[in-house]
């Protein structure tokens, strides 16, 4: 078999029955290195064609312009790609739970594959597809380089508990990809996707405009090469340092699928480049994926009862005590505060699609020290999130979330007004860190 078998996982019981199959493309935008794709592909053999579908969800929550102009610049790519394989790409608008079964039906589909996903709303489409479908759906977890569903079968409690598990299995999971056969049976043809019509017909929210970062897989392997080459090396010293530009900037690349983690794992594991190479691979691997198991084993990630119950009794305990400055969702949109160094942090997110790590941190915790609950907080920072960064509407955006403003895979501090036992952060210590005064002038404060 072309793909561990623990990577996939039933999501029905309908039968596998001869004829063509349908690979539902979703969280992993690309051609290459996909094992979902890999999978239809082995199953539709040589005697029954391959077809690769995307549902575009007009009104997904909290996207905006500027997700819609990356993923279709995106996806124009994987449909040309695809094309010179043979294997044709349809993209149909509208609800999965209604497009996926009628094209499976149009089509006489012997069986559907798709992405693993562990969002709420991704899971609903896919039990929706599941229970329409007559025939088999298997889900593939193509994102993380430990599948998700074998690392834990709950959820783990910090990266403490969830690194030795991801270590133990890590040497297994992290093999070279084959590559994608072309078509062998003859396919259904298709017209090619009329991408100018599409975005002219998108009625979507058009105030966050489109950034200028390359979409696409090349544009994500070029930009993988070039973190390696240029910037691995100093990563773990100078990673916290948002004036440095030494992250990889990937966050985006991962969370469309455009480029798979593990591609990323396998340049950093054969980069030789020592302690930057475990640093990324701690948040690559290690931290990226502790947030795929929270969301996966947690039906509350999306709202504040996800988090821990020591954070919720404490910010509770807390609710009452006078707030320093209290901001509507509308002053914090507007970067309106009285602090530059937060505003310039907005400033960054607002204008580039992304935020420096560790100006998330701070940015976040500062909406709960400045919002009149933690609930509001909570909801503030998480819309702001996903309408903004490139890689927002993502499981890494609700632990972040989470971790910042409610103690989620931390442990209890020293007690303070409004964060309770929250790990507190301030201006004082970004300082310390770094040449804030710089970041502030750079970003407008
Ligand atoms: C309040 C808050 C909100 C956040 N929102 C998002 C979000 O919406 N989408 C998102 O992808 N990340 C989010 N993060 C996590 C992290 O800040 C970003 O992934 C990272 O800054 C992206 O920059 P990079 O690609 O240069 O990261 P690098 O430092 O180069 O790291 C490589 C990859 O590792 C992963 N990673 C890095 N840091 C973390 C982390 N702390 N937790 C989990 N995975 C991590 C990302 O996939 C990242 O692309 C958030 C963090 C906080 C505190």
């Amino acid at each position: 078999m072309l793909v561990n078998p623990a990577r996939i996982h039933r999501l029905n019981a309908a039968p596998h029955v001869p004829g063509p199959i349908l690979y539902w493309m979703s969280r992993d935008q690309r051609t290459a290195d996909n094992w979902g794709l890999l999978h239809a592909r082995e199953l539709a053999g040589r005697d029954h064609p391959l077809v690769v579908c995307f549902c575009l969800v007009p009104d997904y929550p909290g996207a905006t312009l500027r997700h819609y102009d990356f993923m279709l610049s995106g996806l124009a790519r994987v449909e040309a790609d695809l094309a010179a394989l043979g294997i044709p790409f349809i993209l149909r608008r509208g609800d999965p739970g209604v497009v996926i079964p009628r094209l499976v039906a149009e089509l006489g589909a012997g069986g559907v594959v798709t992405d693993f996903d562990p969002l709420r709303i991704k899971q609903g489409w896919q039990r929706a597809v599941a229970l329409a479908l007559p025939v088999a759906l298997m889900e593939v977890d193509g994102h993380n380089v430990v599948p998700a569903r074998q690392v834990s079968p709950k959820q783990e409690y910090a990266a403490r508990t969830i690194r030795p598990k991801i270590h133990r299995l890590f040497g297994e999971y992290l093999e070279e990809f084959p590559a994608l056969e072309p078509q062998a049976a003859a396919a259904p043809s298709q017209p090619p996707t009329d991408w100018e019509a599409l975005r002219a017909g998108l009625d979507v929210d058009a105030a966050v405009s489109p950034v200028d970062l390359v979409a696409g897989e090349d544009a994500a392997r070029e930009a993988l090469a070039r973190f390696v080459t240029d910037r691995l090396a100093v990563y773990a010293e100078r990673r916290n340092d948002p004036n440095a530009g030494a992250t990889s900037r990937l966050s985006a690349y991962f969370h469309f699928g455009q480029i798979a983690p593990q591609r990323a794992a396998l340049a950093a594991a054969a980069s030789g480049r020592g302690e930057g190479q475990a640093a990324f691979l701690e948040e690559l691997v290690v931290r990226r994926e502790l947030s795929d198991n929270f969301c996966l084993h947690n039906p509350h990630h999306d709202t504040l009862a996800g988090a821990p119950v020591w954070a919720l009794k404490t910010l509770d305990e807390h609710r009452a005590d006078p707030r320093p400055y209290c901001y509507s969702r509308e002053e914090f949109e507007g970067a309106r505060t009285h602090s530059p160094l937060w505003n310039a942090a907005q400033n960054e997110m607002r204008r580039t699609g992304f935020m420096h790590g560790y100006m998330r941190m701070y940015w976040a915790k500062k909406i709960l020290e400045w919002s009149s609950s933690p609930e509001e907080a909570h909801a503030t920072a998480l819309a702001l999130n996903d309408r903004y960064q490139l890689d927002g509407r993502d499981p890494n955006g609700h632990v972040g979330v989470l971790w910042s403003l409610a103690g989620l895979h931390d442990r209890p501090w020293k007690t303070r007004p409004v964060f309770g036992s929250v790990r507190y952060m301030n201006e004082r210590g970004c300082r310390r860190k770094f040449d804030a005064d710089r970041y502030i002038e750079r970003w407008g404060g």
